[in-house]
This record gives C-alpha cells, sequence and structure tokens, in this order.
C-alpha cells in the first residue's frame, strides 16, 4: 500500500514517513500544500494523511480541490481538538479525523480500517481458501501454520488480496507497492510472485498473460 504524508514539520514528516516504512507502507511525503495537492493528482494513493495548517495551500483547501477530481482516502492531522474543526473536515470530504499528539498504534489502526472500506473489505481477516492474511497483524496462516513472507511478498499478496477477482497490472503493482525512493529495478514482482507461491500455493495468484495477476474471489480450497 502506498501512502502520501503532506506535513510541514520536517521532523515529524521523518519519523512518520519511517514508521510507516517499517510497517510496511510504500510512503511519499510532501512538505507544503502544493506540493502534496500536485502528487495526490497524479497518484492513485491507497491513503493521504492530510496536515490542516499547512504553508501556502492549507488542509482544507487540499483535500476540497482534490475531492473535485478523486475519492483517495484521506485523514486528515491536526493541532487542533475543536469539535468545528471536525465537522468542516468531514463536511469538506476527509474519511477520518486524528488530533496531534497522537499515538502511533492509533494511526496505523486508522489508516488499515480506511483501506479496508475503500476496498470494500470490513473484515480485518481475509481468507483465499486455505490461506488467511490477517491485515492487523500483516500475517500469514496456511492449513493452520504461520508462513514467513518478506514485508514486500506480504504488501504484493494482500494488495491482489483486497482486489481478489480482479486482474491487476504489473504497473499498478509498482504504484502501490514502492515508493518515489525505490529503486524498482531492484525489486522485481514476479520474483516476489513466484516466491509467495512456492511459500503458499502455486495457484494462489494466477498469471493472466499481458494483463498482469489475479487472486481468484473464492479459489478451491
Ligand atoms: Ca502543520
Amino acid at each position: 500500500m502506498r501512502l502520501l504524508v503532506v506535513e510541514d514539520e520536517p521532523r515529524l514528516l521523518r519519523s512518520l514517513a519511517q514508521a510507516l516504512r517499517e510497517n510496511g507502507y510504500a510512503v511519499d511525503t510532501a512538505e507544503n500544500g502544493p506540493e502534496g495537492l500536485y502528487k495526490a493528482q497524479q497518484l492513485d494513493y491507497d491513503a493521504v494523511l492530510l496536515d490542516v495548517m499547512l504553508p501556502q495551500i492549507d488542509g482544507w483547501t487540499v483535500l476540497g480541490t482534490l475531492r473535485r477530481q478523486k475519492s483517495t482516502p484521506v485523514l486528515m492531522l491536526t493541532a487542533r481538538d475543536a469539535a468545528c474543526d471536525r465537522v468542516r473536515g468531514l463536511d469538506t470530504g476527509a474519511d477520518d479525523y486524528l488530533v496531534k499528539p497522537f499515538d502511533l498504534s492509533e494511526l496505523f489502526a486508522r489508516i488499515r480500517a480506511l483501506i479496508r472500506r475503500s476496498t470494500g473489505q470490513v473484515n480485518p481477516r481475509i481468507t483465499l481458501g486455505d490461506v488467511t492474511l490477517d491485515t492487523r497483524a500483516r500475517a500469514v496462516v496456511r492449513a493452520g501454520q504461520p508462513v514467513a513472507l518478506t514485508a514486500r511478498e506480504y504488501a504484493i499478496l494482500e494488495f491482489l488480496a483486497l482486489h481478489r477477482g480482479e486482474v491487476v497490472s504489473r504497473r499498478t503493482l509498482y504504484e502501490h507497492l514502492f515508493d518515489e525512493n525505490d529503486d524498482t529495478l531492484s525489486n522485481l514482482i514476479d520474483v516476489h510472485v513466484f516466491s509467495i507461491r512456492k511459500k503458499l500455493r502455486p495457484g494462489l495468484i494466477a498469471t493472466r498473460r499481458g494483463q498482469g495477476y489475479c487472486v481468484e474471489a473464492e479459489p478451491p480450497a
């Protein structure tokens, strides 16, 4: 999952980006409103973390402008805890709201919930035949046994599982799983998919030649 964090306090931006990467997200960053708006318009992020008080263009304006074009899930971050701010955020089209200073575990839980809702996934567990993904723990179990996937392998499998029944192109996987700092050449998706199949089940991820990959909506048990 690829996130955009728009925050003008450099230390907070750095620590947020680092914590999110450690939790397996690809993270792009922006330090002001115009840069954040530009990036959010250019790419289909899985979620955007948007600070309210930003230089040049504030978070409300970024959100309002983005909403005329896209329904990307947006979590507003603000230092203020005024009810009118929350109402304004939700009225402008924010999907959720978090008041600074916030607990990182709460932020992660809200991001996971936001992404689940946006993909129509209500349950944090996804079952694919004998394979179960726990999106809270980022853990995979097959036939009752835990299977260790690398962070990248998990991210690919989770993205395909959240979009099960759809063919997902390699380009889409690159856009959602690698951030602006990644060297994509050293991260060949095919190699990861080969490894996931080997660890879990050969037929779990189907290759659609010339189109991409697909996890069946209801695979055989
Ligand atoms: Ca700020």
